[in-house]
C-alpha cells in the first residue's frame, strides 16, 4: 500500500502500472512523466512543465495535440452512432466511406480494406490473409514470412516475431518460420571497400539465395518498412526497393509495406513507397491514419492481392477474423478527417516545405564529431553518436549516451528518443519554423553537454 507520503502521480504512477518499453532504473531515478494535456506540438505534466514532442506521441499526433477540427470529428460521430462492428454483413456508413477513401489516397488503382485496432494486428492480420489465401490456392506450405534485422512490425507475437530485435528472445520469439534478412543500413553494414550499390546488391543476392534454400513455395510474404522506424531510422541503401521487388515477384512473394510510420505524409509523400519509387502489393497502416486520435489500423490490399483474396473468400464462403472494433465508426470518422486535414489543410505540404529546413538545421548539428551519421527524410530523423567518427567506433553502452541525451532534452523541455545511440526526431506535422528552431537549439545544447560528459 502507499503511504501518506508517495500521494504524487509518479508515486501512483508507480504502484499501479506495468511499465511496457520503459527502463526501469531511469524510471525510478527520474520519475514517470504524466502528462495532462496538449496544445499543437506541446505536453503538458501534472508538474506543470511544457515539452515539445519532437516524437509526435510515438510518431503518430503528426496534427498535434488538440486539433480542433479531429476533435469536433470525433464529437460529432460520437453524438451519431457511437460503436458498431464489422461482422455478419453490417458495418457502418463511415467504415464504407473510409475505405473507399483509402484505396481512393493508395497507390493502387482498385482494392480491398480489412480494419484493425494497431498496427501489430495489421501485420498479424496481413500475415493470416496471406496463409488463408495460399491455402486456399492449395500451397498450405506457403507459410514462412521474411523480414529484415532491426525491422519493427509490431508485439503481438506474429509482429513480434517479424520485429528484427534481440529484445524478443526474453519471450521464445521469434516464433519458426520467421525469417530476418540484412539490415539496408550501408553506413553500418556495407563493408570494408564495399559500394552502397555493391552493398544493395549484395543484399538482393542475399534474398534470392535464402529464397532458393528455403524453398519458394514455404515463403508467404517479405514485409518491409519503406523506411526502418522504431529500428532507427534508416532509408534503405540506394536502389534497395528496385533490386528487391523483381526478385520477390519472380517468386511468387507478395511484398507488403509496413507504412504504419511512413504513411499519409511522414517522407513527403502521401507514401513511403511513392518516396522510394516501388509498387508493393499491399499496404499496412496505422498511427498517422487517425493522427493518432483513435486506434486504429488497416490492411489495404493492391489489385492483384485484392482479386486472389476474393476468390479465396468467395470458395470458402468466409474469411474468419476480425476484431470486435473492426471499423469502429468513430475512428473511420476521424480517420476520414485525419486524412482531409493531412492532405487538404497543408500540413503534407508543411512537411515538403520545411523537410529542407530541417535537414539543413540538423547537417549543422552533426558536424559534432561525436555525430557519426545523420540520416533521415521529410519529418524523420535521426543523429548517430559515436565515440569516434572515422572507425564509426560506438560508445561504451554502459554509458547510456542516447539515454542521457533524450533525459537532457527532457529537462530541457524538448521530448526526443533514443534508439540504440541514436538520437530519432520525428515531429508533428505542424511544426512552425519558430518551433523547428527551438527543437534544434534544445537538441544541440543537449548533445552538447552529454558529448562533453561522456569525452
Ligand atoms: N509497424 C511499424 C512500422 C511501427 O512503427 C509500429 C509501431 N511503432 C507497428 C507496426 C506496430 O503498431 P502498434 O504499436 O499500433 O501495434
Amino acid at each position: 500500500m502507499r503511504d501518506a507520503n508517495s500521494n504524487s502521480w509518479e508515486a501512483r504512477a508507480e504502484e499501479y502500472s506495468l511499465y511496457g518499453f520503459t527502463d526501469l532504473p531511469s524510471i525510478h531515478q527520474r520519475g514517470t512523466v504524466v502528462v495532462t494535456h496538449g496544445e499543437g506540438p506541446y505536453i503538458f505534466d501534472t508538474r506543470g512543465r511544457k515539452y515539445l514532442d519532437a516524437n509526435s506521441g510515438l510518431w503518430n499526433m503528426v496534427a498535434g495535440f488538440d486539433h480542433p477540427g479531429l476533435i469536433q470529428a470525433a464529437q460529432d460521430q460520437y453524438a451519431r452512432f457511437p460503436g458498431y462492428h464489422a461482422f455478419f454483413g453490417r458495418m457502418s456508413d463511415q467504415t464504407v466511406m473510409l475505405s473507399e477513401k483509402l484505396v481512393e489516397v493508395s497507390p493502387f488503382e482498385s482494392g480491398k480494406v480489412f480494419y484493425t485496432n494497431s498496427g501489430s494486428e495489421a501485420n498479424d492480420t496481413m500475415v493470416k490473409i496471406l496463409w488463408f489465401l495460399h491455402g486456399a490456392e492449395g500451397k498450405p506450405q506457403k507459410r514462412k514470412i521474411l523480414t529484415r534485422w532491426n525491422a519493427y512490425h509490431g508485439v503481438t507475437a506474429v509482429s513480434a516475431s517479424m520485429t528484427g530485435k534481440p529484445y524478443n528472445s526474453v519471450f521464445g520469439l521469434p516464433l519458426p518460420g520467421f525469417i530476418h534478412l540484412t539490415c539496408p543500413h550501408y553506413w553500418r553494414f556495407g563493408a570494408e571497400g564495399e559500394t552502397e550499390e555493391q552493398f544493395t546488391a549484395r543484399l538482393a543476392a542475399e534474398l534470392e539465395a535464402t529464397i532458393i534454400k528455403e524453398g519458394a513455395d514455404t515463403i508467404a510474404g517479405f514485409f518491409a518498412e519503406p523506411v526502418m522506424g522504431a529500428g532507427g531510422v534508416i532509408p534503405p541503401s540506394k536502389g534497395y526497393f528496385q533490386a528487391i521487388a523483381p526478385i520477390l515477384k519472380k517468386y511468387d512473394i507478395p511484398l507488403i509495406a509496413d507504412e504504419v510510420i511512413c504513411g499519409f505524409g511522414r517522407t513527403g509523400n502521401t507514401w513511403g513507397s511513392q518516396t522510394y519509387d516501388f509498387m508493393p502489393d499491399a499496404i499496412i497502416s496505422s498511427k498517422n491514419l487517425t493522427a493518432g486520435f483513435f486506434p486504429m489500423g488497416a490492411v489495404i490490399l493492391g489489385p492483384e492481392l485484392s482479386t486472389r483474396v476474393q476468390n479465396a473468400v468467395e470458395a470458402i464462403e468466409e474469411f474468419p477474423h476480425g476484431f470486435t472494433a473492426s471499423g469502429h465508426p468513430v475512428g473511420c470518422a476521424i480517420a476520414l478527417k485525419a486524412i482531409d486535414v493531412v492532405m487538404n489543410e497543408g500540413l503534407a505540404e508543411n512537411v515538403q516545405r520545411l523537410a529542407p529546413r530541417l535537414e539543413a538545421g540538423l547537417a549543422q548539428i552533426a558536424q559534432n564529431p561525436n555525430i557519426g551519421e545523420l540520416r533521415g527524410v521529410g519529418f524523420m530523423w535521426a543523429l548517430e553518436a559515436v565515440k569516434d567518427r572515422a572507425t564509426k567506433t560506438p560508445f561504451d553502452s554502459a554509458l547510456s549516451v542516447s539515454e542521457r541525451i533524450a533525459n537532457t532534452c527532457t529537462d530541457l523541455g524538448l521530448i526526443c528518443r533514443p534508439l540504440g545511440q541514436s538520437i530519432v526526431l520525428c515531429p508533428p506535422f505542424i511544426l512552425t519554423e519558430g518551433q523547428m528552431d527551438e527543437m534544434l537549439e534544445k537538441l544541440d545544447a543537449a548533445l552538447k553537454k552529454v558529448f562533453a560528459e561522456v569525452a
